[in-house]
């Protein structure tokens, strides 16, 4: 059985040019980048160039960019360094719907003296930039939003969020994992001090990502140990990954347009049809602006992970609005925030297309799901009486 796979905000599979690029770094140029002689300096030479095409992605200059292990690190790095450059300021603003790289830092920070406020959203999933405000004042000293959300695809108006940031002189970090290689993005042009990247979002291996900080940002490093990175990040270079990264990014550039034109043409597609095809169906944050790529349905009375099942049996790999936390389903704390009630959070379902996806494979999903929904709806009181009265 061949994979539809409709996952890719969770991860993506590496690109085929993308892994030959890495593939001569492991048996054959394995040199360390820091070495004085010529064959770890031929792997710095390809480092460097590793850098500039990270860069150009996302607009910035390549000394901005930091090489880390994941997103994760990125998103550590960049709050741990703004409490320490700023000791005196102990308040740090972030959203009710980060990824918990930021989120559960950030509430750890609360039971060790930081004050912590989660920005709430509307049912759209969108942010109200009043409360960020009065939220904010002389004490914080990083506001972290995530430039789009994991979930729901909704894309924040982060340039607005950052004009707001410098008003009050904090630092502002953006957790763009999610929206890199999906929408432009340019740094030369923005409120943005750090902002983190993960590769395994686009098309590179897992165990790579970026932190961008901006030239004059003061920072201090998470890791400390050898001098890689500028002092910046100690460790090794993950060399074969940072090369496949840069040749992501450049990659990620040169797709841009076919993300925003072909790809969200099938997301579209996907949407609409299922939409018509499903009764008491609706979309999570469809009013708001999304990525191309994402599309979160809400299926009334069915359970997300029965639909999940039924659909990894044809091979569609999808998956839900829910986190397994302490053995019992929860609506995600996404979803939650947003207030999506529990009978739609439960039977919530995340698609996220790539550029390897077809438009046979939508094919496929809009055939298929109809009839997996009605399968779970007869399983619950609730969904017979629906599907009697649709
Ligand atoms: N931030 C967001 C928005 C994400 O979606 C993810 C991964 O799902 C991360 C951070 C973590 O990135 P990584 O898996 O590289 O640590």
């Amino acid at each position: 059985m061949k994979e539809i796979y409709l996952d890719n905000n969770a991860t993506t599979r590496v690109d085929d040019d993308v892994f030959e690029e890495m593939r001569p770094y492991f048996c054959e140029l394995y040199g360390n980048p820091s070495s004085m002689h010529y064959f770890g300096g031929q792997v710095q030479k390809k480092v460097d160039e590793a850098r500039q095409r990270v860069a150009g992605l996302i607009g910035a200059h390549p000394e901005e960019i930091i090489f880390t292990a994941c997103g994760t690190e990125s998103d550590n790095a960049a709050i741990r360094s703004a409490l320490e450059v700023f000791p005196n300021k102990r308040h740090v603003i972030t959203t009710r719907v980060e990824h918990p790289a930021v989120l559960t830092l950030c509430r750890g920070l609360s039971k060790h003296g930081y004050r912590v406020t989660e920005l709430n959203v509307d049912g759209e999933g969108r942010l109200d930039l009043d409360e960020l405000r009065s939220a904010i004042d002389e004490n914080t000293a990083i506001v972290s939003v995530m430039y789009a959300n994991n979930e729901t695809g909704v894309i924040f108006p982060i340039e607005e969020i950052g004009r707001i940031v410098k008003e009050k002189g904090a630092l502002f970090h953006t957790d763009a994992v999610q929206a890199v290689g999906k929408i432009p993005l340019n740094m030369a042009e923005s409120t943005v001090d750090m902002l983190s990247l993960s590769g395994h979002k686009l098309h590179a291996p897992k165990g790579i990502g970026i932190l961008y900080v901006r030239k004059g940002v003061p920072f201090r490093p998470l890791l400390v140990g050898g001098h890689q990175e500028k002092s910046r990040r100690a460790g090794t270079e993950n060399t074969a990954s940072i090369i496949a990264l840069g040749k992501a990014c450049e990659l990620a550039g040169r797709y841009l347009e076919d993300e925003n034109t072909r790809v969200k043409a099938m997301r579209d597609r996907l949407e609409r049809e299922l939409l018509s095809l499903i009764p008491a169906a609706r979309i999570n944050g469809g009013k708001a602006d999304r990525l191309p790529n994402t599309l979160s349905i809400a299926f009334e009375f069915v359970e997300g992970e029965l639909i999940l099942l039924y659909l990894s049996e044809l091979g569609i790999c999808a998956s839900s609005g829910s986190a397994c936390t302490s053995g019992s389903l929860e609506p995600s704390h996404v979803l939650r925030a947003m207030g999506v009630p529990f009978t739609c959070a439960h039977g919530s379902i995340r698609f996220s297309l790539s550029r390897f996806t077809t438009d046979g494979e939508i094919d496929t999903v809009i055939r298929e799901l109809p009839q997996i929904i009605r399968r779970g709806r007869e399983m619950s009181p609730f969904g017979r009486e629906l599907l009697q009265k649709s």
